[in-house]
């Protein structure tokens, strides 16, 4: 049955892929669900228009990695 496993994971990933893709994130900055995809691995949040570069399908390609990230480049601006 190993076959058909593998088969159903990929399809859960793939279904969370294009579910994450129209979701909207915590943004990092300002603590606000307000990011939203605005091109490929670049998303932006509504409320304080901090722009993040995630992942190409989701904020989170590791969680803490990402949003330090982002908090030490705003913090530079
Ligand atoms: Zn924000």
């Amino acid at each position: 049955m190993r076959t058909s496993r593998y088969s159903a994971k990929m399809r859960n990933l793939c279904d969370a892929a294009r579910r994450q893709k129209q979701d909207r994130y915590v943004c990092p900055r300002c603590g606000k669900k307000n990011v939203k995809r605005v091109g490929n691995a670049l998303w932006q949040c509504r409320s304080c228009e901090a722009r993040i570069a995630g992942g190409a399908y989701s904020l989170s390609t590791g969680v803490g990695e990402t949003a330090n990230r982002v908090i030490r480049e705003t913090m530079q601006q």
